[in-house]
């Protein structure tokens, strides 16, 4: 596997500091032990802040401060850590946070003809809402754009849009200016990791699915 769509820059430096929200940290560290290149990336991006860190010397800081950073560091961590390569078909980072070890045995619920999604349980703290999509192949969706930042990460089968093929491990690190018009490939389904900025959101993803789809 050898992604050919990536993490944009900013997401792979909130990443390396740790201030990504949860949703996109799995997505990132999903796509990370998946991709050299990012992994290169994101360990420059925390050579850089150790050294800024560094260069900034010693400062006084209150003991509650350091312990409540120690603390956000501890969480950071929990996702940001296991990032070599998955041995099971899953990603290190989304394993434990589903029932099974099968995508296809999930209970997936249906939302549209040829689409069904998987809410993916978060603890309670975290930001970011974390979903698993799977679309027909062959299916087209219409064109649309993001309420907010969304990060998709492809897991099983292909898509194109007008940026071109997103296959296993490829990424999808889009702002709310890109619109795009996804078609599933025909030979299989597609199955996707997708983080969203807010819960929200997914009411309009929600409306968004029950669109029609085009067949083609
Ligand atoms: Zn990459």
């Amino acid at each position: 596997m050898k992604p050919n769509h990536h993490l944009d820059d900013s997401t792979l430096l909130a990443y390396a500091a740790g201030t990504l929200d949860e949703a996109f940290s799995v997505v990132a560290a999903a796509h990370v032990a998946v991709c050299p290149a990012c992994r290169n990336a994101v360990r420059a991006a925390e050579a850089l802040g150790g050294e800024l860190l560094d260069a900034a010397g010693s400062m006084a800081v209150s003991e509650d401060c350091r312990s409540k950073t120690f603390a956000s560091l501890e969480q950071a961590g929990l996702y940001r850590l296991p990032v070599a390569a998955p041995r099971s078909s899953l990603p290190r980072a989304l394993a434990p946070l589903l029932p099974v070890t099968d995508l296809d045995a999930l209970s997936w619920k249906k939302k549209a003809p040829g689409v069904a999604v998987f809410d993916v349980k978060l603890p309670a703290s975290a930001k970011g809402q974390l979903r698993l999509l799977r679309i027909g192949a062959g299916r087209a969706m219409p064109e649309h754009g993001h309420g907010g930042e969304e990060i998709t990460m492809v897991l099983k089968g292909a898509y194109i849009d007008h940026m071109g093929r997103f296959a296993a491990g490829d990424v999808a690190d889009l702002d709310e200016e890109i619109e795009h018009r996804p078609v599933v490939e025909q030979d299989c389904d597609c199955i996707c990791l997708v983080a969203t900025e807010r819960p929200t959101r997914f009411k309009s993803i929600a409306a968004r699915l029950m669109q029609p789809f085009v067949g083609i």
